[in-house]
């Protein structure tokens, strides 16, 4: 990373996310609507993401495919924990932001689903710098019901 992360730029950047997250919010059937932004290794967004209707795509495989390469050295603010696995198939969101090469996730708050939790762990475990609890208080207001229909 050539840039030097700023708490006033993670505020900011998680708040672009949460913003992104309630454009979908209720429309994304079981799944939670999540936002994502992706900055290049400079600290220029390159990637924005939200889950699409119904649930699919993730928000991370959005931000990430449109970030593309410039991904690369980058750092990602995501309003809930990326996934660790798929409930059917295909890669999951933490094994995505690693093969992309993310240097650095923001992420608001853990997700108690059994499958997606777990990510986080995934990341730290690859050496990826994660932060969490940024904007924990907005996404548990966001996915109340998320979490209520996993108990
Ligand atoms: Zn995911």
């Amino acid at each position: 990373m050539s840039f030097r992360p700023s708490r006033r730029r993670d505020r900011r950047m998680m708040g672009r996310a949460h913003s992104l997250a309630r454009l979908n919010h209720g429309l994304t059937g079981m799944n939670p609507s999540v936002g994502c932004i992706i900055l290049d290794s400079d600290g220029h967004v390159v990637g924005a993401g939200v889950t699409g209707l119904g649930g699919r795509p993730h928000a991370e495989e959005v931000a990430l495919d449109e970030a593309g390469a410039a991904a690369r050295g980058g750092t990602a603010y995501v309003t809930l924990e990326p996934c660790r696995e798929r409930s059917q198939g295909g890669k999951s969101c933490s094994v995505k932001l690693l093969e992309a090469g993310i240097a650095r996730v923001v992420c608001a708050i853990d997700d108690p689903h059994p499958v997606a939790n777990g990510g986080i762990r995934a990341l730290r475990d690859a050496g990826i710098e994660v932060r969490i609890g940024l904007g924990q208080r907005e996404s548990r207001r966001l996915y109340r019901k998320f979490f209520a229909s996993l108990l």
